[in-house]
């Protein structure tokens, strides 16, 4: 039995339930994820112009699968390509090992 208090150990119950509806809501894979965030974040990437455009060039390079993907990046707040790394990343950064 731990002596942790119920309180925490619901809370932490809780915690790693998101964690595994976040982890089975992703859909691509963990490292195709993970490349775009970089690529998104690199040191020479363009000044975001408020669209999705850099996102969706890098995901059909890969062959991925675009109309799944975006509205996905949009539930999270990744509504252009700054957002996807302010707010994507943010979110699954940890997830996906960044
Ligand atoms: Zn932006």
């Amino acid at each position: 039995m731990s002596k942790e208090p119920r309180k925490e150990e619901f809370k932490k119950a809780w915690k790693e339930q998101e964690r595994q509806k976040l982890i089975a809501s992703i859909p691509m894979s963990h490292q195709d994820l993970r490349d775009l965030f970089s690529h998104l974040d690199r040191e020479s990437a363009p000044q975001c112009d408020h669209t999705l455009r850099e996102t969706i060039e890098f995901l059909q390079k890969r062959g991925l699968e675009v109309g799944r993907i975006v509205p996905w990046l949009r539930e999270y707040g990744g509504y252009c390509d700054c957002e996807v790394i302010y707010n994507v990343d943010d979110k699954f950064g940890e997830i996906v090992g960044r």
